[in-house]
């Protein structure tokens, strides 16, 4: 977390499908295979359980590079791909060498795809904060949101997606040492945005959408400030028509890797759960996570993302 005031790919074979039944353990082998096109909030709770089981997960170290192997393997099964976007920055801890992870997903039809429809980017942060006094394996600050991604993953691939959807992982969320001091906080988020801004193709990111800790089984989602009205608007609509009562109308501000991106003009929201016990505590483990939760946030996402896509894609 952050901070309070703070190609187009072939379907997978009976063999990469059984591959990934496989990678995702017994339990998962004996329910029937969910419809396609509906998130698995199963599938994404046995995600967060492997990448707790790697343990911390801190930028840098290889925790991260395993947790990035994991997300790398779970994709390649499923037919896409992650590029790595690594880069060195400056930290409170001495220079760190961090990887992004994109994987684009088509979308949109004809020719003008690609950089000229631009895409929406839906992204979380997979590294974990650094503790020196615990073994810190973040299951929902850090796993939740990776384990999301790769079960969108799967989920997107097979749908019409009106524009290219990008999802990245970030890396470098946490801070190294102090939120607070300097700009100790989203690496990953702000080598992103000024890779975009140096060649020029920032505009082509038209909207994020960022999960953050969104698996606590007491699942309670506050609108946060910082984030664009419309973005925030639909997803709410979604949730109200859906009836999750996960998405509350209460409002808190929050600082997250979204804000990077509405600082260079990107319109963002955060869907964030901070109101965690757990926070940055030795007890954010995997019994504090729940398939339910990662599937309210499944469900509400995409049936928001049409009414999104209407936004983006008008004349
Ligand atoms: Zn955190």
């Amino acid at each position: 977390m952050m901070n309070r005031s703070r190609h187009a790919a072939p379907p997978p074979s009976a063999a990469l499908k059984l591959a990934l039944v496989l990678s995702l353990g017994c339990a998962s082998a004996q329910t029937p295979a969910p419809a396609v096109n509906r998130f698995d909030g199963a599938r994404a709770l046995e995600h967060v359980r492997q990448l707790v089981a790697i343990g911390p997960r801190v930028a840098g170290t290889p925790g991260a590079a395993q947790a990035r192997a994991y997300v790398g393997r779970q994709l390649k099964a499923l037919g896409l791909a992650a590029d790595e976007q690594a880069f060195e920055t400056t930290t409170p801890a001495g220079p760190t060498k961090m990887v992004n992870l994109r994987v684009a997903i088509p979308g949109g039809q004809g020719p003008s795809t690609g950089s000229g429809q631009g895409r929406l980017i839906i992204a979380g942060h997979y590294d974990t904060k650094r503790f020196r006094e615990f073994a810190f394996v973040g299951a929902n600050d850090g796993g939740s949101s990776t384990a999301f991604l790769i079960e969108l993953a799967r989920v997107l691939k097979d749908r019409t997606n009106a524009l290219p959807i990008e999802l990245l992982f970030l890396d470098g969320e946490e801070a190294v040492v102090d939120w607070y001091t300097g700009n100790d906080n989203t690496y990953g988020s702000r080598h992103y945005v000024e890779a975009a801004r140096k060649t020029g193709t920032l505009a082509q990111i038209r909207a994020l959408v960022l999960v953050d800790m969104i698996g606590d089984r007491d699942l309670r989602i506050s609108r946060e400030s910082n984030s664009t009205p419309w973005l925030t608007e639909i997803i709410w609509a979604a949730a109200k028509g859906l009836n999750r009562r996960e998405f509350i109308d209460r409002e808190t501000a929050i600082e997250d890797d979204h804000v990077r991106f509405l600082e260079a003009g990107v319109p963002a929201v955060d869907i964030i759960d901070l109101d965690y016990d757990a926070w940055h505590t030795a007890g954010d483990t995997l019994d504090k996570v729940s398939a339910a939760s990662l599937q309210a946030v499944g469900d509400v996402l995409l049936a928001a993302l049409p009414e999104i896509e209407r936004r983006l894609v008008k004349p």
